[in-house]
């Protein structure tokens, strides 16, 4: 087999090839409610990266059959669960300014998503408002209550951004006060807790990795500017002895090449 595959773990991109892959059939006791002929088929790939070697382990559980030449294998259409046991989670690598509260909401939201949707939800909501506060910088006495705390960043964030924050603050309060009512049972897919975490890892990306990632530049370009100014400078003192009116324009302090009239 050749199917391009990306690694969970490095996103490395790679063709799965006979070499770093397996597929295995398990079979299982026959004599439960799960039918005559149940079977795992564990498959696992070891990433081609040098650097990761890492291993991915995923299990179906469907009903095998001997099947044709190549041997024993699940049944089309029979499988019943399917889970991924390595790695458990993809998660992001965050930057260290992130508070270790909102890292650990964030890992706990991902890692109990497949179990509870709903606590995930909770969890994520959690995390959204634990970011909103860090980020955002809001002072003592504006915090409390969520919906209050994005009221008061609402104008400084995009309006699409505000509804899926909305929304993730919506579901997350289904799973978050869950205890309130017993009897009311709205329930939270695993799968719709992922979409509220997505929009966490947005977050993360868009607000904490961008910002991050443009203080790198704006320090790189006082660098360059620095550099080029005792380049000037330099240029300029060895001019002096030739001619006492240079021609070369100034750079200013914002940056910008100074205008001569
Ligand atoms: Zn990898």
């Amino acid at each position: 087999m050749s199917t391009n595959w990306q690694c969970p773990y490095c996103h490395h991109h790679m063709v799965i090839t006979g070499q770093n892959y397996s597929s295995t059939i398990v079979q299982l006791n026959g004599r439960s409610v799960r039918g005559q002929r149940p079977a795992l088929n564990v498959t696992s790939i070891s990433c081609a990266n040098e650097k990761c070697k890492e291993l991915t382990i995923e299990v179906r559980l469907g009903s095998w059959d001997a099947g044709g030449r190549n041997g024993p294998h699940i049944v089309q259409g029979s499988t019943t669960l399917e889970r991924r046991l390595l790695p458990e989670a993809t998660l992001l690598a965050l930057p260290k300014e992130i508070p270790d509260e909102v890292q650990q909401t964030y890992r706990e939201a991902k890692l109990i998503a497949p179990i509870s949707g709903r606590a995930s939800a909770a969890m994520a909501r959690r995390c959204l408002q634990g970011i909103v506060r860090d980020f955002w910088d809001i002072p003592a006495n504006k915090r409390g209550n969520l919906g209050a705390e994005l009221n008061y960043i609402k104008e400084r964030i995009d309006p699409g951004l505000w509804d899926d924050i909305q929304a993730v603050r919506s579901v997350g309060d289904i799973g978050a006060h869950m205890e309130k009512n017993v009897n009311e049972v709205v329930d939270v897919s695993p799968r719709e807790a992922g979409i509220l975490i997505q929009l966490i890892e947005t977050l993360f990306q868009d607000w904490y990795i961008q910002r991050a990632k443009r203080q790198q530049t704006s320090n790189s370009l006082r660098e360059v500017l620095k550099d080029k100014r005792s380049q000037q400078k330099a240029a300029k003192q060895r001019s002096t002895g030739e001619t006492d009116q240079s021609d070369t324009p100034q750079i200013e302090e914002n940056g910008q090449p100074g205008l001569t009239a």
